[in-house]
């Protein structure tokens, strides 16, 4: 006889994670509480929920699903990504000092260097692939350590354990932003994370209709600060976004497992390639940090970033392909293909884009659930020109 207590696998989790069944229905999916209030049938004895900026029964699904999928002991869902780790960074005070991973999501980094450092929360970027680096930007003052692995667009991979524990040595709090790769490829906070982020706009939600942002914490007194927050700045997401959001995270493993198969045909295929320059995939053998990420992840993600020489030929690229959309975002159904030098990494100055790696040719691939074949062919006619 099966075990029913035994943990379920990560695939069951998906579908059946305690709110797929409305219990007083028998709904075969969560009802839309599309209600700001709820009313006192008792003064005496008030509503679970009182107010949907506190909680909404939809929402609370969602970030119930949510902190199942990454083994944490709270979820939160807000209104986008960026709500979500602007909340998250309001944990901070005046005075208190952040370690960001240097290659961090051009909307964070934007939050930390023009918002956040005008309420006197400093923050210095460091090359997290280089443990000697984090540790020499220890500060009296720090107070947190924040990562992204892998980074977005050269995907480089930093040791989330070695991270997370000399964290905890130097009581640090520390946050990952885990959208590369989901829950379904990597779960930080069973390698000691404490806080984990998701622009769930992205791989969760899946089909690039529908804005939104998570964050499960991995303690109760994290997860009582968080909610404060949350309540109080009014980040929140809305029952209708909660409810789109769950629909599509049942399907997170199905494309998740179809987009990986394929981003690693495409980026082999790009590698056997005389005319590309370089291309950055965590699956492909020479990849910087690929043993790290293999110890730590169960994938190697959907997206591929690849160096085409030079801007004329990217931007031809981007004119020619017909079945990608291009646009910024990734993380969806349909494939997109992205320009970082003119979209996500516009606004940084030339020269520290290139440093980083992001060159004017370089091109970002999330692949979809299209057949490869025909992804491969419509990108080969594109590079012919
Ligand atoms: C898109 C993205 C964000 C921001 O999320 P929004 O939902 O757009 O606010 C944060 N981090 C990463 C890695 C992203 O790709």
């Amino acid at each position: 006889m099966a075990d029913n207590n035994q943990e379920k696998k990560f695939a069951t989790k998906l579908i059946h994670f305690g709110s797929e069944i409305d219990e007083t229905t028998g709904a075969s999916s969560v009802p839309i509480y599309q209600a700001s209030t709820f009313h006192h049938h008792d003064i005496f004895n008030p509503p679970t929920h009182d107010y949907s900026r506190s909680g909404n029964p939809t929402r609370q699904a969602l970030e119930d699903y949510i902190a199942l999928l990454e083994g944490g002991v709270r979820g939160f869902a807000f209104a986008s990504g960026m709500a979500a780790i602007s909340t998250a960074f309001l944990l901070f005070s005046t005075g208190d000092h952040i370690i960001v991973t240097e290659d961090v999501y051009g909307g964070t980094y934007r939050l930390l260097t023009t918002v956040l450092n005008r309420l006197g929360i400093e923050s210095t970027f460091v090359d997290m692939t280089n443990f000697d680096a984090v540790k020499a930007a220890l500060q009296p003052n720090t107070k947190a350590v924040f990562i992204e692995t892998p980074s977005n667009p050269t995907l480089k991979i930093t040791d989330i354990a070695t991270i997370a524990a000399w964290a905890k040595e130097n009581e640090l709090i520390s946050l990952l932003d885990n959208t590369f790769m989901t829950p379904y490829h990597q779960r930080p906070i069973e390698l000691g994370v404490d806080i984990v982020l998701h622009s769930a706009t992205k791989f969760l939600g899946g089909h690039s209709d529908v804005l939104a942002g998570l964050a499960v914490v991995a303690t109760e007194s994290l997860g009582k600060r968080l909610k404060q927050l949350q309540n109080g700045l009014g980040t929140v997401l809305g029952a209708q976004e909660s409810w789109l959001l769950m629909r599509g995270m049942k399907t997170l493993q199905a494309r998740m497992e179809h987009s990986e198969k394929s981003a690693r045909k495409l980026a082999e295929w790009l590698d056997s390639r005389s005319d590309i320059a370089r291309v950055y995939y965590p699956g492909l053998k020479d990849h910087p940090g690929r043993e790290i990420h293999e110890k730590q992840s169960k994938g190697y993600g959907a997206v591929v970033s690849f160096d085409v020489g030079d801007g004329d030929r990217a931007k031809a690229v981007l004119n020619r392909v017909t079945l990608p959309l291009v646009a910024v975002s990734l993380g969806a159904v349909e494939s997109i293909l992205s320009y970082p030098a003119m979209m996500s990494h516009a606004a940084m100055p030339r020269e520290v884009r290139h440093e980083r790696g992001i060159s004017d040719g370089l091109l970002r691939y999330s692949v979809g659930l299209e057949d490869i074949d025909d992804l491969i062919a419509d990108l080969d006619q594109a590079l012919k020109g």
